[in-house]
């Protein structure tokens, strides 16, 4: 049995919550992309936590936790997530690492930097993590899969020696700044290959057993649909595919064996970074939806900057969840809107004078404006409630209608950030 937790919107729907508590009845979890370029805000029995990296179940001590093949690996910041758990004394949860994930390297996230520092205000926003620069490496095929970094010595100082012959020219000519030196680099490598060493192994041959043992497999998407690589709003996108069906690929499984798909979905909107972000609201209105949204306001789990936001946008959402596959919606932080006597949901784009409800590409989509209709608010506290016919009239309505609207089955809506605040429908 397998499960993807993934995203319909901007990222930070609430994915890390929401795995967290499926995580308690899960056997592994699995990263299929992305690295610790976004964050999951966890809260539980031992605190409140933001992993980068780590999958959302490694709170769970039975659980085997897994960073497929698709993603891309930043060895430095991975230990520092492992220190803070320990000092928390956390009993973790095993962790596997495949031999065939991409390693970030320190050149990436300097790359990712010095890319941004030239773009000055066209930048793309990047959490300079080096994602993109090694992503790029990966598909020019000049990038370090786990397993590489156990070549012999002298078959490493040649790959190296081949890296920094095009990377230092870009360093040299294009951004004038410090060269790469080989032999920092491969002391680098040899440190990565240690201690990694006890983590790595072939993931997908072991998820291929635990398929075969019908063990319950979860999959961890990081960021929303709007993100993706392909599909999202390209080029403010990240560079992996955030799609459930990249699952497959960056978990090395069978497309056909994915039974669920569970699309985090949250009930107003949120972004970081630049690009289109049609129902995004400003100044005083923007401000207080901030400060209420999220756990402690809307702000970024890993920069800490304020996030944009704005109103629900169904157009959106509806496409999301369509290019997920959805079998079913979690509607997050729904509690966050209680502060609202009328909640607005943008329920179409208008482009060129014509009304759309489906979302268009980023050039069309750059000349849409949102088209608002306006729900009663509850307008009372929601938190605690356990059953969906004892939330607020207004508030069941309001869920209701982005069901309609969007197409998909919301069959769990989260009222808080902790793992008990949940209401199965
Ligand atoms: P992720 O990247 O999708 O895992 O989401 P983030 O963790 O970055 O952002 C979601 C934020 O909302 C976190 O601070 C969560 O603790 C919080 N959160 C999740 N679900 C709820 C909810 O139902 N209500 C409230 N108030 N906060 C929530
Ligand atoms: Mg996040």
């Amino acid at each position: 049995m397998i499960k993807a937790i993934v995203g319909a919107n901007w990222g930070d729907e609430g994915k890390g919550k929401i795995t967290d508590v499926f995580a308690q009845e899960a056997d592994y979890i699995v990263r299929f992309q992305g690295g610790s370029n976004a964050g999951h805000t966890i809260k539980n029995e031992y605190g409140k936590f933001a992993l980068h990296l780590l999958p959302s179940g490694i709170f769970n001590e039975n659980s085997i936790n897994v960073l497929g093949n698709g993603v891309a690996l930043n060895v430095d910041d991975l230990f520092t997530e492992i220190e803070n758990l320990k000092k928390a004394n956390i009993n973790m949860g095993k962790l596997l690492i495949s031999d065939r994930a991409q390693i970030v390297m320190p050149y990436h996230i300097m790359f990712d930097s010095y890319e941004e520092e030239r773009l000055a205000g066209k930048s793309f926003g990047s959490t300079k993590s080096g994602i993109a620069p090694c992503y790029s490496d990966k598909y020019a095929k000049i990038g370090f899969q786990v397993n590489q970094l156990y070549l012999t010595d002298d078959e490493l100082k040649e790959k190296i020696k081949n890296i920094c012959s095009i990377k230092n020219i870009l360093l040299k000519e294009l951004y004038n700044k410090p060269l790469i030196d080989e032999e920092e680099l491969f002391d680098t490598v040899k440190n990565y290959a240690a201690i990694l060493k006890p983590y790595v192994v072939d993931t997908s041959l072991i998820l291929h057993n635990a398929i075969k043992e019908d063990k319950v497999i979860l999959l961890e998407g990081q960021l929303g649909a709007m993100k993706d690589t392909d599909h999202g709003i390209y080029p403010m996108v990240t560079s992996s595919s955030t799609l459930a069906g990249f699952g497959s690929v960056g978990a090395g499984i069978p497309p056909y064996e994915i039974n669920e798909v569970i699309c985090v979905v949250k009930a107003y909107s949120s972004a970081v970074g630049a690009g289109a972000f049609v129902s995004e609201i400003f100044g005083s209105e923007a401000e207080e939806l901030r400060a209420n949204g999220g756990d402690g306001g809307e702000y970024g789990a890993k920069t800490g900057r304020p996030r944009r936001v704005g109103w629900f946008d169904a157009v959106a959402t509806k496409y999301g969840c369509r290019l997920q596959g959805a079998t079913s919606v979690a509607l997050t932080v729904v509690d966050a809107l209680s502060y609202l006597q009328e909640i607005p949901i943008c329920t179409g784009y208008e482009i060129n004078g014509e009304i759309t409800k489906d979302f268009p590409n980023t050039t069309e989509l750059e000349k849409a404006k949102p088209v608002f209709e306006t729900m009663p608010g509850w307008f009372e506290d929601i938190r605690g409630i356990k059953e969906f016919n004892k939330l607020p009239e207004k508030c069941r309505n309001y869920i209701l209608r982005i069901e309609k609207e969007i197409g998909y089955p919301v069959d769990i809506i989260s009222n808080g950030p902790s793992r008990t605040d949940l209401i199965y429908r």
